[in-house]
């Protein structure tokens, strides 16, 4: 059973020795247990937060235990009447191959692989797709007609964000990084819009693209950024706008992100509402119905980046934080 292990906390950027790859033994299941295999672990930014020992919503990553993580696994070997061999489970099994889950904890569900790939349910119809679904309705809340901007749109939360603001009506502008990312999020995802953040070194210049691209005004924006992109929107929303801050990953690796111009939620009246979409399990039930029939209906073709063998989690995951994946990044362990 390979691992990878939190080996030291980073100072400023992640760096591939904070990480340990070790081997152990596969582990035995006991009674009440599950012995699960994992196929696909999901890489998400939270994780960079967790590596910091600082005071957060999420305790730190322990020293020297393996990261956490979700995964989609199959049953292997089970001594819990709830599970058999061969089902396919999420749950929390963290940067390994194999781990042993209580039959009764909580985080363990059962997902039908035979319709949607398996991976699926650690993006689009997982946590970043009801992240998604909980800021834009339930913070962004736009009305038809409206204007949204979400940026990082290309990647596992933006791209949802941007399928959901489509099928209510509203006019939608991503930001992304690089002509090909743009391309996918109005090609692929029936964004609007999309604007090159690269092509836009300053803050004034991305606001004026995003103002071109939202001419009878910005309503809401949902967040997962920070930094430049920020001050850009804080500058050209519309007075009472909405911005649901989902993450600000452009600050995760050390790097200060300052606002430019605070002042301007005041003098715009704007409403900034931070989320962490762990406090709201209530979401899945209401956002997953509507997610697959997305799915189903072809109008949510998720990306992916995968990468192989646990041995290339670390620099995979390094890869998030500095914008080299490419829609919803995997690790794909068989
Ligand atoms: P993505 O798939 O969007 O991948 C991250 C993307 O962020 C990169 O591809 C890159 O896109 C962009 N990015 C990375 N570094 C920077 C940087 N320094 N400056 C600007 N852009 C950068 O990740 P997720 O969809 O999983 O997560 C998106 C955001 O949502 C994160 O901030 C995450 O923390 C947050 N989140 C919050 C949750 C909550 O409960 N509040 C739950 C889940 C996610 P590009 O190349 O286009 O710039």
């Amino acid at each position: 059973n390979r691992q990878i292990l939190l080996a030291r906390r980073p100072l400023g950027a992640v760096r591939l020795e904070d990480f340990q790859l070790v081997t152990g033994d596969t582990p035995a299941p006991a009674e009440g247990q599950v012995l699960v295999r994992h196929r696909w672990l999901s890489l998400d930014p939270y994780m960079r937060g967790r590596m910091d020992d600082v005071p957060s919503y999420a305790l730190p990553q322990p020293l020297g235990e393996v990261m956490l993580g979700a995964t989609v696994a199959e049953v292997v070997e089970s001594r819990h009447p709830r599970w058999a061999s061969g089902d396919t489970v999420l749950g929390m099994g963290g940067w390994q191959e194999w781990s042993v889950v209580a039959g009764d904890a909580p985080g363990l569900r059962q997902v039908d692989a035979t319709r949607v790939p398996a991976s699926t349910y650690l993006g689009a119809l997982g946590m970043p797709g009801v992240t998604a679904w909980w800021g834009l309705t339930r913070l962004v809340a736009a009305q038809p007609g409206q204007a949204v901007t979400v940026s990082a749109a290309s990647g596992a939360v933006g791209s949802v964000v941007g399928v959901l603001a489509k099928a209510r009506g509203l006019r939608v502008v991503g930001i992304a990084g690089g002509p090909e990312k743009c391309g996918y999020v109005t090609g692929e995802l029936g964004f609007d819009a999309c604007i090159d953040h690269r092509a836009h070194p300053d803050a004034r210049s991305l606001a004026a693209a995003l103002a071109q691209g939202c001419p009878g005004g910005i309503a809401g924006h949902f967040e997962n950024v920070g930094g430049r992109v920020l001050d850009a929107v804080l500058s050209c929303i519309q007075p009472h706008g909405r911005i649901a801050l989902c993450g600000m990953i452009a600050g995760y690796d050390g790097r200060p992100v300052p606002l430019a111009q605070p002042q301007l939620i005041l003098s715009k009246r704007l409403r900034v509402e931070g989320f962490v979409i762990s406090e709201h399990p209530e979401a899945w039930s209401e956002a997953l119905p509507e997610l697959h029939a997305l799915v189903a209906r072809g109008k949510l073709r998720p990306r992916e980046t995968v990468a192989h063998g646990i041995e290339a989690a670390p620099e995979a995951f390094l890869g998030l934080l500095q914008g080299r994946n490419f829609g919803k990044q995997l690790v794909q362990l068989d």
